[in-house]
């Protein structure tokens, strides 16, 4: 049986609007009844037009003040001009015409006087803001095609919809009355229970739609939004609640720790650990502990502030596994960390990295590294050490999902530093061993824990919050990058740092000077990952402004660095992404070493890459950068006994967004709290979109930060739902809700691909 609002709009409201609503994307009457209102416009209150936006469709509500029409002297033809205004500011109308005719018309319907709603793209013409050929309803006037008068309730509030130049939003506001009035609840799906409505205290569907479609007064709008925000938040929790189910039900090899006196690769690394674990490191390591040795999956994400020693603890997973004779993949997000992995997971396990060699521990096993660029020789002996079951520890970047990896009895999967890692990916790497590996994320970014229910609620979340004593923190200072004196100054620290025995990083957001923009550079990361800025809004203000200096660009600044009588005599590095895997290890290995103790780079060292010894980071057009980037970024440093310092380099005006972001840098070391000021200062979409893309199209109404309690109760109520009745037969109209939600998740999914 199809619903009324499965049907396909040409049905329902004619193919000429149909059309110009599929440009909107807007293809059946249930999408249509889910594209909602963006505002609305209150009879007798007026749009502020001060703050219309240049270059912006908008809808607007004034009053008309005077129209004219007369016949242009310079061109052929007759102009049509009015102004409407707010009470406040004017905005004008022109419109053009061969005749005088068909102006007229509009002339007289324009009266002084009269209010109406106007849509167009503002422009603007000799300093003052005009809408040209506006699309224009007036209060009272009937419809030409229906009889019907738009704005005739006077004390309705009327909807303002998201609209474009092909459709109005009246005419979408038509097409919904249209589509709308005659159905019935019968012909509306409602994915929620009736007994969660009831203890909620929601409206059902069809009522909420009505509320928010044709309100009669702006309370039923805040009622009907909600219900239909909860239901948002309900349908998203219920799958991610089934999937937690799903997973649990799975079976999977228990890897209990070793009997206490029998030695095993775990107890000799936490004999020569060179440090004391901190209590959070105890306590996370004892839960993750203890789901390993159960055999269901482990699906459990590991949240920490930057350096508060989150692969410690996974490694000491990884060795419970190895000891119980599985193996452990480890995945991070760049060749570099991987590299970087490597090489500290066989420096902390010294000979027990060097099981099988002569010399080795007895029961000793090898850490492998699989990465896409790896030559054909080492690539063979990777991929059979894995499948072989010599390899322990299997350490490689995305290469190890996408790709024909065999493992001999993968334990346990651990993904390092990737907010970015969805779903999708989830799933493809539980798929891989016969039963499921037990998986353990880890993110770098503390993310406020809404998102991370949205975002990770498949996933059981601990937290580490300390990071271990003995840090001496990290000063932030904001520099501006026309000052000659605080720039010479700043080498000076440098030098000074460096005179210590310290390194330090300089970041800039471009490689090449005569790159045009923040460009692309994939490289040979894996895709999705960049080590430039992002021109979007996550990295800071769009490019793309006339007026600025243009970006500082690695290549360009190592050279001027070489030429720095302050540094004079240093050797200064480059790291980018397009550089071969073995220039970029061994770039690190120079740094790390303290043969090139300066080493210039883009974000490529944004994520885990730690060097104890690096004291000091300088980062060029650091407005460039988000604020979660360049608390990542700043992570890099004082990660050892002393002191850090990082300079944000930025010619961002005082009293600019860009510069408030930096102050709020040069403020807290917080993570949370940079984390939560960041979603304030982003669009949800962007946040969600950084952290999974596939959300954002299906949360329409729901507000990730502002929801939080909504969210809480509606993974409440979702979860148990699904606790009684986990294949959800009782009720379907949920049940295909996720299933809608999933297939358009799969679709852009697909579409990224
Ligand atoms: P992150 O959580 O950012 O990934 P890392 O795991 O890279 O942090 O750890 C940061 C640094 O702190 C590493 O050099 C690591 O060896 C060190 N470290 C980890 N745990 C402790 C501890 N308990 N005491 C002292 N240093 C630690
Ligand atoms: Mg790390």
């Amino acid at each position: 049986m199809t619903r009324r609002e499965e049907e396909k709009l040409v049905k329902a409201v004619g193919t000429r609007s149909a059309n110009a609503l599929a440009k909107l994307g807007l293809e059946t009457v249930g999408d249509l009844l889910s594209h909602y209102p963006r505002r609305y416009a209150e009879p007798g209150q007026l749009t502020d037009i001060a703050r219309l936006e240049v270059g912006e469709h908008a809808t607007v509500m004034a009053r008309v003040e005077h129209a004219t029409v007369r016949t242009m002297r310079a061109r052929q033809g007759a102009l049509l001009e009015a102004t409407i205004t707010d009470g406040q500011q004017r905005l004008s109308l022109t419109f053009f015409a061969k005749g005088k005719g068909a102006l007229f018309m509009f002339e007289k319907r324009l009266q002084p006087g009269v209010t109406g709603l106007f849509s167009g793209t503002v422009g603007e013409y000799r300093g003052t803001r005009q809408l040209a050929h506006p699309d224009f309803v007036l209060m009272g006037e009937q419809d030409l095609d229906s009889d019907e008068a738009l704005l005739e309730h006077a004390s309705k509030p009327i909807p303002i919809y998201p609209a474009s130049s092909t459709i109005s939003s009246w005419k979408i506001q038509q097409a919904v009355r249209v589509v709308l009035d005659p159905l019935t609840d019968d012909d509306v799906a409602d994915p929620l229970p009736v007994e969660v409505r009831a203890r909620v205290g929601l409206p059902g569907r069809l009522a909420a739609l009505r509320m928010v479609h044709r309100p009669d007064h702006l309370g039923a709008v805040r009622t009907g939004q909600h219900r239909l925000r909860f239901e948002e938040a309900f349908v998203l929790q219920a799958a991610l609640a089934q999937r937690r189910a799903r997973a649990a039900q799975q079976d999977a090899t228990a890897r209990p720790l070793r009997a206490p006196g029998q030695a095993g690769l775990l107890t000799d690394f936490d004999t020569s650990l060179p440090f004391e674990l901190t209590e959070g490191q105890r306590a996370v390591g004892a839960e993750i502990s203890a789901e390993l040795a159960s055999p269901r999956p482990m699906q459990r994400l590991l949240q920490g502030e930057v350096g508060s020693g989150k692969t410690v603890v996974a490694l000491r997973a990884m060795l419970q596994v190895v000891d119980a004779g599985g193996q452990a993949a480890l995945l991070a997000p760049t060749e570099v960390l991987a590299a970087q992995h490597v090489r500290t997971l066989r420096t902390l396990l010294g000979p027990l990295a060097e099981g099988g060699l002569l010399g080795g521990a007895e029961h000793g096993t090898r850490v492998a590294l699989l990465t896409g660029s790896l030559g054909a020789a080492a690539r063979k002996s990777a991929l059979l050490e894995a499948a072989s079951g010599q390899a322990g520890i299997v350490v490689g970047t995305h290469a190890l999902l996408s790709e024909h990896v065999q493992f001999a009895d993968l334990g346990l999967v651990v993904v390092d530093e990737q907010h970015r890692f969805g779903v999708e990916q989830r799933d493809a790497l539980r798929a891989k061993g016969r039963v499921a590996p037990h998986l353990l994320v880890m993110t770098a970014t503390p993310i406020p824990r809404t998102v991370a229910m949205t975002v990770f609620g498949d996933l059981e979340t601990s937290a580490l919050t300390q990071v271990p004593a003995g840090r001496a923190g990290v000063t932030t200072v904001r520099v501006p990058a026309a000052n000659v004196r605080w720039m010479d100054r700043t080498w000076e620290r440098v030098r000074e740092e460096v005179g210590k025995g310290q390194r330090a990083y300089v970041v800039c957001p471009r490689i090449h000077p005569d790159d045009a923009a923040p460009a692309d550079d994939a490289g040979d990361f894996e895709a999705g990952y960049d080590d430039t800025v992002p021109a979007g809004p996550g990295g800071g203000p769009g490019a793309g402004e006339p007026d600025r200096a243009p970006l500082r660009a690695v290549l360009e600044v190592a050279d001027e660095l070489r030429e720095r009588p302050q540094l004079t005599g240093l050797e200064v590095g480059v790291l980018h992404g397009q550089m071969a895997p073995a220039d970029k290890d061994a770039a690190m290995a120079r740094f790390a070493s303290g043969e090139a103790p300066v080493l210039v780079s883009t974000t490529v060292v944004e994520v885990g890459v730690d060097v104890p010894e690096a004291t000091v980071m300088v980062i060029f057009d650091a407005d460039r950068f988000g604020i979660s980037q360049l608390h990542q970024l700043r992570g890099r440093v004082g990660r050892g006994a002393a002191a850090g310092l990082c300079l944000l380099v930025s010619d961002a005006e005082d009293g600019s967004p860009a510069a408030a972001r930096l102050d709020a840098m040069t403020r807290t070391t917080d993570g949370f709290e940079l984390a939560n000021l960041d979603l304030e200062l982003r669009r949800e979409g962007d946040v969600l979109g950084a952290a999974q893309s596939g959300r954002s199209s299906s949360l329409r109404l729901l507000r990730v930060v502002q929801d939080a309690d909504l969210i809480e109760q509606a993974r409440k109520e979702a979860g148990g739902i699904v606790a009684t009745d986990p294949d959800l037969a009782g009720v379907p109209e949920l049940a295909a809700a996720i299933r809608a939600q999933l297939d358009e998740e799969q679709e852009e999914f697909l579409e990224r691909a």
